[in-house]
């Protein structure tokens, strides 16, 4: 099966970008990811990038029209012409009404991926991230082979600056306050499906695919 168009709701720590990765490259659909997108602009310091530097660094959120101009122009490449996966947006009321401008009312499946603020706060502060293929890992529950370095690509690992303890405790609250309405909102128009993100990878993923039908 191919094609078709995904959101990706959820806490930040969820898990949504490594099941959009996987789940993307089965139904050969680009993987949308806008903190990715956010991330490179600032890394490459671009004009993007300037602007959405400090509202990251707090654990902010971007203003929505500057996101939403990102992710209008990103649709409009070709390889969007059969589907996509969005992952960590719309994150606010008036991004999902951007984008159902955009896709004519027709947004596909939301699955929201579900974890207790606990095990957010966990995950995120003992997260590290190779800056070079993004590539994660976790210092407890899932320690790279050889310490401090990705087992993708070698490069030495970091810890993103928005995940020290201060700031995730910040993107939870945002999380609550912006996103977390998204969830009765798309539950309304019945495209919303649930899946517990709490296990691991792999348990997730067979939970998304019995979720989307595709056991
Ligand atoms: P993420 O990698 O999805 O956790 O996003 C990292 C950060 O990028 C967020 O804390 C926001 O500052 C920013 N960001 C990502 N996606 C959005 C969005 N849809 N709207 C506003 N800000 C965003």
């Amino acid at each position: 099966m191919a094609g078709g168009r995904f959101i990706f709701l959820g806490p930040p720590g969820a898990g949504k970008g490594t099941q959009a990765v996987r789940l993307a490259e089965q139904f050969g659909i680009p993987h949308i990811s806008t903190g990715e997108i956010l991330r490179n602009a600032v890394r490459d310091g671009t004009e993007l990038g300037t602007v959405a530097k400090g509202f990251m660094d707090r654990g902010e959120l971007v203003p929505d029209e500057v996101v939403a101009g990102v992710v209008a122009d990103r649709l409009t490449e070709s390889d969007c012409e059969t589907g996509y996966l969005l992952d960590g947006f719309p994150r606010t009321l008036a991004q999902a009404r951007a984008l159902e401008q955009r896709t004519g009312g027709d947004v596909g499946r939301v699955v929201y991926f579900e974890l207790s603020e606990e095990e957010v706060v966990v995950r995120l502060t003992g997260r590290r991230t190779c800056p070079s293929c993004g590539e994660n890992c976790h210092v407890k529950y899932l320690p790279p082979k050889i310490e401090g370095k990705c087992d993708k690509c070698g490069t030495a690992l970091i810890q993103r600056s928005d995940d020290t303890e201060e700031t995730v405790l910040e993107r939870l609250r945002v999380y609550r306050e912006q996103t977390g309405d998204l969830v009765g909102y798309y539950g309304d128009r019945k495209v919303l499906t649930k899946v517990s993100a709490s296990g691991a990878p792999t348990e997730v993923y067979d939970a998304l695919n019995r979720a989307i039908g595709r056991e």
